[in-house]
């Protein structure tokens, strides 16, 4: 399962996906081919995020 996390990226402020293997959840960027690992809380926290919205996709994340 990848999320997309638009203009995310923390070196160019380029389009990122979220993308797990085996080792755990990692950001990579398209523009730049930034990498980082993601504790998976975070991930857990992400999806889990409050204020609505979730259902619209509007938030600037999706899940493909
Ligand atoms: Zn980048």
């Amino acid at each position: 399962m990848k999320m997309w996390r638009f203009k995310n990226c923390p070196r160019c402020s380029g389009d990122t996906f979220i993308d797990s293997d085996i080792d755990g959840w990692h950001e990579h960027c398209l523009m730049c081919g930034y990498t980082r690992d993601l504790p998976a809380e975070a991930i857990a926290k992400s999806k889990a995020a409050p204020g609505g919205g979730n259902r619209t996709g509007s938030a600037g994340t999706s899940a493909l």
